[in-house]
Order: C-alpha cells, then sequence, then structure tokens
C-alpha cells in the first residue's frame, strides 16, 4: 500500500495511542500529519516528538504554552483550541481521519473531515447516535467513506465483504455484557465506579467502559449500525458473548451465518480501518481456539440493563431523541464518575431527559448542537436533584 498521511484526532486516549501501536510497527506505510488531545500535553508532546508529527492541536486552550514549550526546537507546529482541530483536519496533507475523540465533542471536527472528502476511520460512535442521517448524508455528497473501529462494526463490515451483493437477513451484535452480566439487580444498584471500570475483556477509556457496564453502549452500536450498514433496527440482534472472540456476525437468507473472530485487541480494528483494503502484521495476540475451549451465548436481560431498552426506544422514535439520548448519558457518566449519582440514576436520568425532550423530526445540525446543550442542562439538574449526599 501506498504511504498514508494520517491525522490522529483524541491521539493520546485509548484508541489514539493504540492507533500509534500500529503505526509503530508500519512505519513505513504512514505519516503521522496531526495529532491532537483534550488537554494530556506532556503525552501528546512526546507522541509528536516520536512519531514526527507536523502539527499538533491541543482543545484545551490554557494548557497551549506548556505544549509549545514541551515541543521547542522540533518542527512540529503548535495549535490550540478546537476551532484549530476543525480548521487542520480538512488540510490537503491528510488522506485518513482517525476520530476517536470522546463523546459529542467529536461530532464537530469528524464533520470537518467529511467535509473536506477524508477518509474516516470512526472510533466515536456518538458521532453516529447523535447525528447519524447528517453524517452519512454527508459521507455520500463528499465522498468520504466511514470506516468503521469500533470491533463490532468493524467485524461486522468484514463480513459483509463476503456478501457479494447478496441480501442480509439479520446482523448479530455481539455484547460482552460487561463487568455486571452475572450480577443481581440489586448488587448493580449499589456498584461503585471502580466496580464498574472492572472489564471483564477490553482495556478502554474510563466513559464507555461505564457504558459498557450500563450496556448504554450496546445500545448506541445498534444505532451506529442501523446508520453505517444502512439496515433497519429490527434485523439487528444483540448477543451476549461473555468470551468476546466473536466480534459480530452477519446470517443471510440461506441461513449461513458468517462470524469474524479475534481476541479482544483494539489494534486489530484499527490496523482493518487505516489499512483497508489489506491487513496489515500486527504483533497482537493469536486466536487459540483449543485453548479457549468454548463460547457462550446469552439474551441480553433488559430489566437488569434497561439503557440498552432506552436506546432502541430512542431510535424507534428518531429525530433528535437518540441525540437527547447521548446527552444525557454522557452528563450522567461523568456524574457518576464523580460519585455523585447510583449506577442506575444513569439510565433514570437518560430516560427522563427523552420523556421531557422536544421532539424534532428532521433535525438540521444546528438543531443537534442545541439539543446537545439543552439535553446536558437538562440533565445537570436531574444530576442535583439525585446527588448522593
Ligand atoms: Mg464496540
Amino acid at each position: 500500500m501506498e504511504k498514508r498521511r494520517i491525522a490522529i484526532l483524541g491521539s493520546t486516549g485509548s484508541i489514539g495511542v493504540q492507533t500509534l501501536e500500529v503505526i509503530r510497527e508500519h512505519r513505513d506505510l504512514f505519516e503521522v500529519e496531526l495529532l491532537t488531545c483534550n488537554s494530556s500535553f506532556a503525552r501528546l508532546a512526546a507522541q509528536a516528538r516520536e512519531f514526527d508529527a507536523n502539527n499538533v492541536v491541543i482543545c484545551d486552550d490554557t494548557r497551549y504554552k506548556e505544549l509549545r514549550d514541551a515541543l521547542d526546537g522540533t518542527g512540529t507546529k503548535v495549535f490550540g483550541g478546537m476551532k484549530s482541530v476543525c480548521d487542520l483536519v480538512t488540510s490537503d496533507r491528510i488522506d485518513i481521519v482517525v476520530a476517536s475523540m470522546v463523546g459529542f465533542s467529536g461530532l464537530a471536527p469528524t464533520l470537518s473531515a467529511i467535509k473536506a472528502g477524508k477518509v474516516i476511520a470512526l472510533a466515536n460512535k456518538e458521532t453516529l447516535v447523535a447525528a447519524g442521517p447528517i453524517v452519512m448524508g454527508l459521507s455520500r455528497k463528499h465522498n468520504a467513506p466511514i470506516l468503521p473501529v469500533d470491533s463490532e462494526h468493524s467485524a461486522i463490515f468484514q463480513c459483509l465483504l463476503a456478501a457479494q451483493g447478496n441480501k442480509v437477513r439479520k446482523i448479530h451484535l455481539t455484547a460482552s455484557g460487561g463487568p455486571f452480566r452475572t450480577w443481581g439487580k440489586e448488587r448493580i444498584a449499589a456498584a461503585t465506579k471502580d466496580m464498574a471500570l472492572k472489564h471483564p475483556n477490553w482495556s478502554m477509556g474510563a466513559k464507555i467502559t461505564i457504558d459498557s457496564a450500563t450496556m448504554m453502549n450496546k445500545g448506541f452500536e445498534v444505532i451506529e449500525a442501523k446508520w453505517l450498514f444502512d439496515t433497519p433496527v429490527d434485523k439487528i440482534n444483540v448477543i451476549v458473548h461473555p468470551e468476546s472472540i466473536i466480534h459480530s456476525m452477519v446470517e443471510f437468507e440461506d441461513g449461513a451465518v458468517i462470524a469474524q473472530m479475534a481476541e479482544p485487541d483494539m489494534r486489530e480494528p484499527i490496523q482493518f480501518a487505516i489499512g483497508f483494503p489489506d491487513r496489515l502484521p500486527l504483533g497482537n495476540k493469536k486466536l487459540d481456539l483449543p485453548k479457549i475451549g468454548g463460547l457462550s451465548f446469552q439474551e441480553p436481560d433488559l430489566g437488569k440493563f434497561p439503557a440498552l431498552g432506552l436506546a432502541y426506544k430512542a431510535i424507534g422514535r428518531g429525530g433528535n431523541i437518540p441525540c437527547v439520548l447521548n446527552a444525557a448519558n454522557e452528563t450522567a457518566v461523568a456524574a457518576y464518575l464523580r460519585d455523585e449519582i447510583p449506577f442506575y440514576g444513569i439510565s433514570d436520568i437518560a430516560g427522563e431527559c427523552m420523556e421531557k425532550a422536544a421532539f424534532i423530526a428532521d433535525p438540521t445540525i444546528e438543531d443537534i448542537f442545541e439539543t446537545n446543550s439543552r439535553t446536558r442542562d437538562a440533565a445537570e439538574i436531574l444530576v442535583r436533584s439525585m446527588r448522593k449526599s
């Protein structure tokens, strides 16, 4: 494959770091054009030095000077603020953009990259949850393909390569079930953030790890799959698969099911997105099925994990409601991580925000930003009323 010039938005987060691990194994194939982060300036500076990044942006302006000083004497240009991310990501010198910022904040720079016709390696599922139809419409209009980084969607994408134009009967989206899969509801209700942050299989950032514990993450992934693969939600089936070896499956009309398997390691889907259509050799652990011994499957328990049901409800109502769900969830998860609300407070707040939101059937991008900020305000009020003493 020809050398690709890459931008990584959110390079100091879990996906960003693992993307750079893949690139470290293939320095001849990638040139690091742009790295951005929210506030971890020391980590960003170290990455810029190691990978000779041409440009870096720190979104938190108050850290700009520290980053600039840390990169003094290098050839790296240093910028501050979210607007710089949105501007620099459109550069002619960038071929592929890894969208791995956390949450709704990833939407604006991802839209900029799409409008500039970049190949998008999408890890930021909140972008599609909040604004799926707008994002996919712009992707088609500007010829900016969106390649999934999310492991389940990478798996579906890989399975669909076997479709050869044949109709898909069902997508089977697998879920680990998270750390509370075997717990009773009362025990879950009292779970602290330290318990919720212990994911059995995947090493990820704090926000998505809490989303995995509530299973909101799986609900978001149903919405993400609907938009990425243009598939109605009733054809997307969630299956709990605790071993996280099958990353998802596609079923065809003849009953054949194609599954994608690998050890749970995000570097695999990352390499598939940034190297597509090539598969890059990786120093990851390879699958040893006899050693694993068995794979198991269960139905999801919507009684224990109401967030998953909320996501189905949100996409069923459509319009700006999935954006409401996302904004309420982000606000509530942040409060849970500050020990301010109980575990089920997250889904309670999300559900209440969905009930009370002003419905917009066909939102513009301005409506989406407005819905996001209004919902955050509403969710903060609910957090305050629920706050543990
Ligand atoms: Mg996933």
